[in-house]
């Protein structure tokens, strides 16, 4: 038996904060392995909000992981392409990625469950898995009391410590569009795929490949 989490968001793009989060959560619970399942366009989030299309945001989860064998990511909200409830895709998940006696969590951050109430059948989700609260800069989790009154599986909502990164997609989106440098707030491969593909008006230019080129290369012979 071995315990697998789910990590659902709309990566618009993945950044260090997700990968912080997934590690840390991962080592405090004996994760297995951690599944990211990287939405179509989530249903809280209007579709003009969503920046980069599916295949896009697949494919930087996909570099943002690889190099790491207990992460992985599962194409399945991507492929239904239409929004997804996490109710809808976590049994979706279990059932594709599971083995008999897996036992499931599904990785949020605090400001996502403490909305919890707001989410599809809460209470269903919190019996196909464990919910786990992991901490972000601004969020109390502290005070769930709003949930404890409403749920009646609040106990298998599960906070966990993390190091607090101050990073958002958002913020992210807002440094390229401004042509500010995003280097190190995201994985290395994201961040090439970001400027390969001049995504959220990122940089395409020669200049920019060159100097990353010039940097991977140091990077292979060091
Ligand atoms: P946006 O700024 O577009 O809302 P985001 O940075 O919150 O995006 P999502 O893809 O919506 O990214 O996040 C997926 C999950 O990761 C959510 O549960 C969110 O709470 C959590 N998360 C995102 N960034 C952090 C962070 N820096 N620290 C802790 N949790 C985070």
């Amino acid at each position: 038996m071995s315990r697998v989490g789910i990590f659902g968001g709309t990566f618009d793009p993945i950044h260090q904060g997700h990968m912080i989060i997934a590690e840390q959560v991962a080592q405090a619970l004996g994760f297995a392995r951690v599944i990211f399942v990287p939405g179509g366009v989530p249903p809280h989030k209007t579709a003009s909000s969503v920046k980069a299309g599916p295949e896009d945001r697949f494919d930087m989860v996909e570099a943002a992981v690889e190099g790491n064998d207990k992460f992985s990511v599962d194409r399945v909200e991507v492929d239904v392409g239409r929004p997804m409830h996490s109710v809808e895709t976590v049994p979706l998940v279990k059932e594709r990625r599971g083995d008999p006696g897996d036992e499931w969590f599904f990785v949020s951050g605090a400001d996502e469950v403490s909305n919890l109430l707001s989410w599809r059948e809460p209470d269903r989700l919190l019996e196909e898995a464990a919910m786990v609260a992991a901490t972000r800069p601004g969020y109390d989790i502290s005070n769930l009391e709003h949930l404890e009154k409403a749920l009646d599986n609040f106990d298998r909502i599960i906070p966990v410590e993390c190091t607090r990164v101050d990073i958002s997609a958002t913020g992210i989106r807002r440094m390229l569009a401004k042509g500010e440098s995003v280097r190190y707030l995201v994985p290395e491969g994201v961040y090439e795929i970001i400027h390969d593909r001049g995504l959220y008006g990122a940089r395409k230019d020669e200049d920019e490949k060159q100097r990353r080129e010039g940097s991977l290369s140091w990077r292979k012979e060091a």
